[in-house]
This record gives C-alpha cells, sequence and structure tokens, in this order.
C-alpha cells in the first residue's frame, strides 16, 4: 500500500520556470533522496534535472543520458547526483544493481527518467515528480511524496 501522503503542483510558463522549480527542491536535498520523473518524451524531465544540478552547484552541461544510461554530477557539496535514464534499456540487469546501490547510497541523490524496469526496487519514499504539457511551452508539475522523508522535503516546498 502506497500512501501518497502530501503533493506540490505548479504550472510552469518555459523550460527555465521548469528548471526554477527544480532550484527551489534543490536546497532541500541532504542526500539519500531518490527522484523518479515522469513524463512523456520531451516533457521536461531532463530539463529538470538540469536545473536541479545547476542549482546543487554542478557546473558542467547535463543532457539526457539516454545513450549512456546513467551520468555522475560531483557536487561541490561532496555528494554526487546521479542521473539515470532507463529509456533504451531492455532488462535492469547490472544498471539495476548499480541503480539500487546509488538509491542506498545517503551521500547520492539520484534523479531517474523512465524508471519502469526498475519499479521494483526504487525506495518506497522517494520525490515522485509527473510533468504534463499543458501547452506548447507550458507544462504542470506535479511533485508527489511517497513516504513521511520525503513528505517533509515537499511539504518545507509548499510553504
Ligand atoms: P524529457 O527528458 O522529458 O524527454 P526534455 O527535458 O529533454 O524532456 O525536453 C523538454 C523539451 O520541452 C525541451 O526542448 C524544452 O525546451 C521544452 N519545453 C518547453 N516548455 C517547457 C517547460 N515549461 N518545461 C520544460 N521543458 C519545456
Ligand atoms: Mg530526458
Amino acid at each position: 500500500l502506497r500512501v501518497e501522503t502530501i503533493a506540490y503542483t505548479v504550472t510552469t510558463a518555459g523550460p527555465n520556470a521548469t528548471r526554477a522549480v527544480a532550484a527551489r527542491l534543490a536546497p532541500k536535498l541532504r542526500g539519500g533522496e531518490t527522484i523518479e520523473l515522469r513524463s512523456d518524451l520531451g516533457g521536461g524531465k531532463t530539463t529538470f534535472v538540469q536545473g536541479l544540478a545547476a542549482a546543487l552547484g554542478f557546473t558542467g552541461v547535463v543532457t539526457s543520458p539516454t545513450f549512456t544510461i546513467n551520468q555522475n554530477y560531483p557536487l561541490p557539496s561532496g555528494l554526487a547526483l546521479h542521473h539515470y535514464d532507463l529509456y533504451r534499456l531492455v532488462e535492469a540487469g547490472i544498471v539495476g544493481d548499480e541503480l539500487a546501490e546509488d538509491m542506498a547510497d545517503d551521500q547520492a541523490i539520484t534523479v531517474i527518467e523512465w524508471a519502469g524496469l526498475a519499479s521494483s526496487r526504487l525506495p518506497k519514499d522517494r520525490i515522485v515528480i509527473d510533468i504534463t504539457p499543458t501547452g506548447e511551452d507550458e507544462r504542470e508539475l506535479s511533485i508527489t511524496a511517497t513516504g513521511p522523508q520525503s513528505a517533509e522535503l515537499i511539504e518545507e516546498f509548499n510553504q
């Protein structure tokens, strides 16, 4: 049973506004969080991660890890930001093991696009962000906490 305790919904008018929402979430992350990003192709998942990585102090370029499957962005805080995109995977396999390891690391923040193949391994307590296009450049972002640790972050986000 999954209790969706608390949620926050916001509409963004363009990619930079989506990055700005991510930048608001960034300072709340302490390590150990898993963020699942859900949308259709081109919804804005990678755009959200760009905003997150930049706000966490990563100065490099964040592109879609669709072909590399995962990227690791070292952060000035000493934490690592792991960015997975399982779209091209056929089975979770060894990537699933690596993902599980990263999600269990309290010195890492793990974000996942197309997490379906690994759904059984995702932590029960995570942040789920659903992105829905509501116009050409408009997206509705629905941020849901699926457990108490995440709920605490989203609760603050609401204030
Ligand atoms: P995904 O990773 O979900 O496939 P991307 O982030 O790679 O999506 O691509 C989203 C595309 O939509 C980009 O070209 C981005 O500029 C565009 N876009 C337009 N409006 C928005 C918005 N409000 N939020 C995020 N992306 C947007
Ligand atoms: Mg993407």
